[in-house]
C-alpha cells in the first residue's frame, strides 16, 4: 500500500454519546479504488462510522481525512459531492419516482435519469407502475418493496457518481428474488469507486479487498 494511493485516513477515531463510548480508537487507511467491508455484531459501532464520514455527527476525538484534509475543514457541499450513501432504510421523498432518482443530480437530463435507473435494475418494476417514472411514491401513490426502494437509492447514487461510497446494510433486503438484481445494481455503482460496505455479516453480494471486524467499538481483526 503506497502512501500516495491512500484516500481516506481514519486516525484514532473516538465517538461517545454521553457516557457511552461507541468507538474507542479506530485507525485505518483506505486506498483509492478499494472496497472495504466493515463487519461486526449489532451495536458494535458500524453505523456510527458511516454517519461520521459525511459529518452527520462530529467525532469526539481523532480525525477522518479525505485526500489528506480533515473533513472538518472541507465545506459541506464539497464533502457531499465526494461521498454518496445507500443506507438500510432508503429515504424516499413523497414525490414521483423520477424526482426520487433525479435528486442524486438535480441538473441531470431525462436520458441520464433513465440510464441510472436501468443500471440499477429499476426499469423492470418501473414498467409495471401505473404511470411509470411519473408514479407518485408513498401515501396516495404506490409503495415499493424494500428491495425496490434500495435499487432506487442505488440509481440515485449512480446518477450522483461521487468517488466515495458508503453502503450501510444496503443489501439487507436482498432476498433471493432480488439478490441477483441488487448484485448487478451494486456492481454498476461501485465501478472505479472507493467503497465502504457495512454489514452485519460478510455479504456474498460484493467482494471486498479489505475486511475490518469491529467489536464494541474497536477493530479486532483486519485482513
Ligand atoms: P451498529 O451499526 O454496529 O449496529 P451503531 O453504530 O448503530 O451500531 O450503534 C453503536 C452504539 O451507539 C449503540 O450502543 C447505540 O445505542 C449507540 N448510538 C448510536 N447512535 C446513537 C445516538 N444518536 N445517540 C446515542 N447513542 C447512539
Ligand atoms: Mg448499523
Amino acid at each position: 500500500m503506497s502512501d500516495k494511493n491512500v484516500l481516506i485516513q481514519v486516525k484514532d477515531l473516538k465517538k461517545a454519546f454521553g457516557t457511552n463510548q461507541v468507538l474507542d480508537g479506530i485507525t485505518t487507511d483506505i486506498c483509492q479504488g478499494e472496497v472495504v467491508a466493515v463487519i461486526g455484531p449489532s451495536g458494535s459501532g458500524k453505523s456510527t462510522i458511516a454517519n461520521l464520514i459525511p459529518r452527520f455527527w462530529d467525532v469526539t476525538q481523532g480525525a477522518i481525512k479525505i485526500g489528506g484534509i480533515n473533513i472538518r475543514e472541507i465545506a459541506t457541499g464539497q464533502l457531499m459531492d465526494r461521498v454518496s450513501f445507500v443506507f438500510q432504510d432508503s429515504f424516499l421523498f413523497f414525490d414521483t419516482l423520477y424526482e426520487n432518482i433525479r435528486v442524486g443530480k438535480p441538473d441531470a437530463t431525462e436520458e441520464e435519469v433513465h440510464a441510472a435507473a436501468r443500471a440499477a435494475q429499476c426499469d423492470e418494476f418501473i414498467g409495471r407502475l401505473p404511470q411509470g417514472y411519473q408514479t407518485l411514491i408513498g401515501e396516495g401513490g404506490v409503495y415499493l418493496s424494500g428491495g425496490e426502494e434500495q435499487r432506487v437509492s442505488v440509481a440515485r447514487a449512480i446518477l450522483k457518481n461521487s468517488p466515495i461510497l458508503v453502503l450501510d446494510e444496503a443489501t439487507a433486503f436482498a432476498d433471493p428474488e432480488n439478490e441477483y438484481k441488487m448484485q448487478l445494481a451494486l456492481q454498476e455503482l461501485i465501478k472505479d469507486k472507493t467503497v465502504i460496505i457495512i454489514a452485519h455479516r460478510l455479504s456474498s453480494i460484493i467482494s471486498a479487498n479489505q475486511i475490518i471486524v469491529l467489536k464494541e467499538g474497536e477493530i479486532v481483526q483486519k485482513g
